[in-house]
Parts: structure tokens; C-alpha cells; sequence
């Protein structure tokens, strides 16, 4: 009889998605199988923007330490350097992901964690050994062929790419995390908009020590602006830190039309020598690789017992640096709503909201890289790149913004203007954090979603809200400082309340013990409380009064609050706490009592 492995949860992919998915539901106690077609895993440092949201979720799995360790921290990512080469002229600069002054503090106020830059062939190491040493599952060399699902559980067949042998998975649920080419994701017939193959890019990752160009003006990520770098790729050469200052990555469009692109050794020198600018410095070729430009998202990201996460779901060039984020932050989303599921504390219509939740994030994210790339040929206008081949002529049209009539005023006027529309590119802390919820795991309170006083792509605008991401303020607790986000997460529920809040204890106890599953709740407030608002940024955070509650989802964002106590803090604890279970008879009982 052909072997036949079963397991609860059957992750295909070993990338962010599905190694993040394989730690968090793990640490639920969960158990759970990843297969990876390769024999190990990223082998070029694609992703490194780690943004506060994925530093949160690493936070929760306990390996926050461990990655800053092993990261480039915010500092050294303070300039997006625009130059005609690095040792060409240099035509201005954004101080970036939080390291303008003007926006350090929205960073530090917003997390307690750190944006920093952590290469994918680090990140994924990492998070497999959170899975593993949790209890996740690994087999490599292992191929997702197909599935077959039925209404209790999907039979993937897989082949060991070491023995040829093809055998089956039987699992009850199963995650798609394989990548922008998912197969998972095309049998599944999930529906898709946009577009792929926009435009081609080639990486080429090579040693060099770079540091009299850049030591000077650090930087993760410095763009060429010369010509050739209009063709194909994402609207600029770069030339990519990897680790300071001895490993980078070159990324180069081409013209995807002419088809697939190979590239020898010493073109991939000569590329990289030209965008040094300098080729009397010695380089180390060692690996150049091709990828497209989509721009396509799932609208739906599952079918039955599958769901898909990931690139498999939303494509999309690097720009603001969001794929490995948004992966990371869609396995957070649904593995706490399978373990509830499978834990049997939860209807499995919870896990409906997944894609209600995710879908409109994907959008955004997709969106916001590819205008990215729009942003780009106005610096090359403005710089007069545009306007001819005839190198000469582009050379002076570029040195007549240094001139003082007012033509020269208004090419540095555009200039200007279009590197600093590039912080919509580099400090999108609103896209990275301020996703809010609508889904029936949210509970409306009634209050209408608060304004954005700021630019929403931009800024981050935390807000108690149902739906929105628990805000963070630093607490006290038994004297160890530590966050409200703190509090939260580790796959339960928490109810937030403070002085006068009392009546929830009893009904949070009452109702934890009814349906099974762990409601801790915690006072914030005065010394005495649980947590100690030793600043009162709580006070004037939590948007509810003293004897109000916060309910809180194991992925910290704001199920539910009540503004005051409620006259039966049970009834109405256990009504939106049974809507967000998705446990609709009880939840009408509740109503209805
Ligand atoms: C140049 C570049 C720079 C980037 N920079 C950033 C950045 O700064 N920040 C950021 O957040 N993102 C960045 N990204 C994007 C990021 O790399 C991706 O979004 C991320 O890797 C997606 O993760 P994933 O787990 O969904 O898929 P992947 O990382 O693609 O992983 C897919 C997994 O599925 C496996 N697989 C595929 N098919 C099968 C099969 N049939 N059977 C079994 N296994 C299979 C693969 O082996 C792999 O393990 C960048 C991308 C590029 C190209």
C-alpha cells in the first residue's frame, strides 16, 4: 500500500508564509507538516525590509532577540541614496524606514519593536527553527503535486524528489504558501486580477567591499540613475546592501519582450562595475538570477479546507519592501483562526474572515509597490534623462539645474519635488501598520471609524477601534517595563480593562469556563492594576472609559470594546465573543437571553 502521512495542518512551501505559518500554529499546539520542493531554503537574500508588523509577530514567537541580532538595524538603513552611479554625481537622498527626525518618533511611539533589514536567507533559517524547535514538521526535497479535498480533510500527493516516490498527505486543513508560481493557488481556480510578467529583472548578488562609497551615507538600498536603467525592472537600477559593506545585490531591468535572460559572468560584472561606477574594484560573482514584475492579488484566498497565503495570493515588485511582511502578517492572521478551529473552540466559518481580512490588504500592498515604480520617471525628467539619447546632451540638460535662471529654479523644483514623493516609497509606516479589520471577527461598536488626521499611506494612526491593530504604550509590570502589545498574543484571547472594571472579571471567568478556552483579563491603570499606566499613554490611548474592556485576538488586533461596563458585562462579553468564535446558535442564544 502506498505510504500515506497524516497531520493536521499540511503547509506546502518553506518560504515566509509558510515557515511563519509552521512556528505560530506550533506554538498553538498545533501539529502541522511543511513540505518544501528544494533541498533547503532561500538561496538569495531577497526580501530584508522587516517592518514593525512582522518584528511583532517575531516578538510573539519569542525569536524577536534573535532576529535583531542577526539584523542591519534601523541606523544603517537611514538613506535611500539617488546617484548616477555610487562613485558618479549624487542628486539627493531620503532619510528613510523612520530615520528622519521628524519621523523617529511615529516608529518608536507605534511599536516596541524596531523596523530593521534582515536578509531572507537569514529570516527563513530563523523561522525555521522556530517551527521546528516548537514541533513543526520539515521535509524537504518533497513536491506538492495535487490535492484532492472532500468535506473532512484535503489528500495532497506528493512525490520525494530523492527516491522519485509519490505518496500521500491527508491533512485537515491545508496552507498554499508556494510562491508567486503557486500551483496550489492555480488548481484551487482561485480568482485573480491584474496582471504578470510586467517587466524583467535580473539579480545579480555579489561580494565587494563598497565602503569608501557608501560607509559615508548608510544605506540599504542606493538607486542608479543612468542610462539603461529605464529598461524593463522596477524604474531605477539599485545596488542593494546585503551585509555592510561587503555583500550586495545589483538589481537591473531588462526588455522582457526578448524573452527569458541569461547572463555570463562577466556580463554580470560588467553590470555591476557600471553601476559602482568605478570598475578597478574587485568583484565576486556569486549568483545571478531572472524574476518578474506582476501586479496581481487573489480575491479570494481559499477554496474549502485550502487556503493560500503569501506571494501565492499577492504579487508584486519590491518596492516598499512588503512581500515577506505581508506573507509573515497572513499566516498571523490565520493560524490562531485554524487552531481554534481545530481545537473545536471555534466554528469553522471563523475561518471565513481570512480572506474578508486579507483580500483588501493584498490590494493595498499590490497597489502601493507598483505606483512605486510610477514614481520613478520624474526624477528622470526632472533630471532631463528623458528628453534625449545623445548622452552629451543629457549630461548638460542634467548640469543646467545647477544654473540660476529660472529654468534651472524649476528643474530643481521638480527634482526636489519627485525624490521626496519617494517617502511613499520608504516611509509608508500607515501601509505597514494601519490595516484595519471588517470582517465578522471584528464587532462594530457602533462609533464611526476615526479620521485620518495625517496622510494614511504615510502615517500610522493607532486607535482602539474595533478592527484596528492594538496600539502599543509601554506598561509596568511587577517593575519590568513592558508593552500593551505584550499582553496579548501566544494564541489567546485577552480582555483589557481598568479601574471599575471588576464586573468583567467575573464574566470573562464565567464565559472562559463555558466555551473552554483561556480569557485572561488584565487591569491597566493605576499602581495596583495588573499592568501599571505608569505614563498614562494608556489612559489616553484605550479610547474606552476606566471601566470599559478591550477584547483582543491572539493576532493583537481590537475584536470588540465596550465603552463603559455594561449592565451584564456576561451577556455582552459573550455576544461578541461568540460572533468572533463564529459560534452563531450560542451567540443568538445570547442575544436572545
Ligand atoms: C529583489 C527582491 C527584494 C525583495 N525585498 C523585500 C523586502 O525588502 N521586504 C519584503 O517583505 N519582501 C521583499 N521581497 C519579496 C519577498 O521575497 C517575497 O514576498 C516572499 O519571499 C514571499 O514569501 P512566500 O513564503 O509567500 O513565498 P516564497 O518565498 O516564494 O516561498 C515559496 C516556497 O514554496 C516552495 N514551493 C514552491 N512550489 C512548491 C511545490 N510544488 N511543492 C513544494 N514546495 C514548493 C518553494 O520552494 C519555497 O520554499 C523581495 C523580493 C525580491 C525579488
Amino acid at each position: 500500500m502506498a505510504t500515506q502521512i497524516n497531520t493536521d495542518v499540511l503547509i506546502v512551501g518553506a518560504g515566509p508564509a509558510g515557515l511563519a505559518s509552521s512556528a505560530l500554529l506550533s506554538m498553538y499546539g498545533i501539529e502541522n507538516l511543511v513540505i518544501n520542493k528544494y533541498g533547503w531554503l532561500a538561496n538569495t537574500p531577497r526580501a530584508h525590509i522587516t517592518n514593525q508588523g512582522t518584528m511583532q509577530v517575531l516578538r510573539d514567537l519569542g525569536v524577536e532577540d534573535r532576529a535583531m541580532a542577526l539584523a542591519s538595524k534601523q541606523k544603517l538603513m537611514a538613506n535611500n541614496v539617488f546617484c548616477h552611479s555610487l562613485a558618479g554625481e549624487e542628486f539627493g537622498r531620503v532619510l528613510s524606514w523612520g530615520n528622519h527626525p521628524a519621523r523617529r518618533a511615529d516608529y518608536e511611539l507605534a511599536s516596541p519593536t524596531e523596523i530593521c533589514d534582515i536578509p531572507q536567507t537569514y529570516l527563513e533559517p530563523l523561522l525555521l527553527e522556530a517551527a521546528a524547535s516548537k514541533g513543526g514538521k520539515i521535509r524537504f526535497n518533497t513536491e506538492y503535486l495535487s490535492l484532492d479535498q472532500d468535506q473532512d480533510g484535503v489528500t495532497a500527493h506528493v512525490r520525494d524528489r530523492l527516491s522519485g516516490e509519490e505518496f500521500t498527505i491527508r491533512s485537515k486543513y491545508m496552507i498554499g504558501a508556494d510562491g508567486a508560481r503557486s500551483l496550489v493557488a492555480e488548481q484551487l481556480g482561485l480568482p485573480m486580477t491584474g496582471e504578470m510578467g510586467l517587466s524583467g529583472s535580473m539579480n545579480i548578488l555579489f561580494d565587494a567591499d563598497l565602503s569608501k562609497y557608501v560607509a559615508h551615507r548608510p544605506s540599504v538600498l542606493y538607486w542608479i540613475l543612468q542610462p539603461g536603467a529605464r529598461t524593463g525592472g522596477i524604474g531605477a537600477g539599485v545596488v542593494r546592501m546585503v551585509r555592510p559593506w561587503n555583500e550586495w545585490l545589483v538589481i537591473w531591468g531588462y526588455d522582457i519582450s526578448q524573452g527569458e535572460m541569461t547572463l555570463t559572468e562577466d556580463e554580470a560584472v560588467k553590470i555591476v562595475h557600471q553601476l559602482i561606477g568605478d570598475d578597478t574594484i574587485p568583484v565576486k560573482i556569486r549568483s545571478t538570477s531572472t524574476w518578474t514584475v506582476n501586479n496581481m492579488w487573489a480575491t479570494e484566498f481559499s477554496k474549502g479546507r485550502v487556503f493560500c497565503m503569501g506571494d501565492a495570493v499577492h504579487r508584486h515588485p519590491p518596492l516598499n519592501g512588503l512581500g515577506s511582511n505581508t506573507s509573515i502578517q497572513d499566516a498571523y492572521n490565520l493560524a490562531w483562526k485554524l487552531a481554534l478551529v481545530l481545537k473545536g473552540q471555534a466554528d469553522a466559518a471563523l475561518l471565513d474572515s481570512y480572506s474578508a481580512e486579507r483580500v483588501p490588504v493584498a490590494e493595498t500592498i499590490v497597489t502601493r509597490a507598483n505606483n512605486s515604480i510610477k514614481d520613478y520617471p520624474p526624477i528622470f525628467d526632472a533630471l532631463g534623462m528623458t528628453a534625449s539619447d545623445d548622452p552629451a546632451r543629457v549630461g548638460a540638460l542634467m548640469a543646467a539645474r545647477k544654473g540660476s535662471d529660472d529654468a534651472a529654479k524649476a528643474q530643481r523644483r521638480a527634482l526636489n519635488d519627485a525624490i521626496r514623493r519617494k517617502n511613499y516609497e520608504f516611509n509608508t509606516h500607515g501601509v505597514e501598520l494601519g490595516t484595519r479589520y471588517a470582517s465578522a471577527a471584528v464587532v462594530p461598536d457602533g462609533t464611526p471609524e476615526p479620521e485620518y488626521t495625517r496622510d494614511a499611506e504615510l502615517y500610522y494612526h493607532p486607535t482602539t477601534w474595533p478592527g484596528a491593530r492594538l496600539p502599543h504604550v509601554w506598561l509596568d509590570h511587577g517593575g519590568k517595563r513592558i508593552s500593551s502589545i505584550d499582553l496579548g498574543g501566544k494564541g489567546r484571547f485577552v480582555l483589557l480593562t481598568g479601574p471599575g472594571g471588576e464586573g468583567w472579571r467575573n464574566a470573562a471567568a464565567a464565559l472562559a469556563d463555558r466555551l473552554g478556552i483561556a480569557l485572561p483579563v488584565i487591569s491597566i491603570g493605576p499602581d495596583g492594576s495588573d499592568a501599571h499606566d505608569i505614563y498614562a499613554d494608556w489612559y489616553y490611548q484605550c479610547g474606552i472609559q476606566d471601566d470599559g474592556a478591550i477584547l483582543v485576538r491572539p493576532d493583537n488586533y481590537v475584536a470588540w470594546r465596550s465603552d463603559r461596563l455594561a449592565a451584564d458585562p456576561q451577556i455582552a462579553l459573550a455576544a461578541a465573543l461568540m460572533q468572533v468564535l463564529a459560534r452563531r446558535d450560542e451567540a443568538r442564544s445570547v442575544s436572545a437571553a
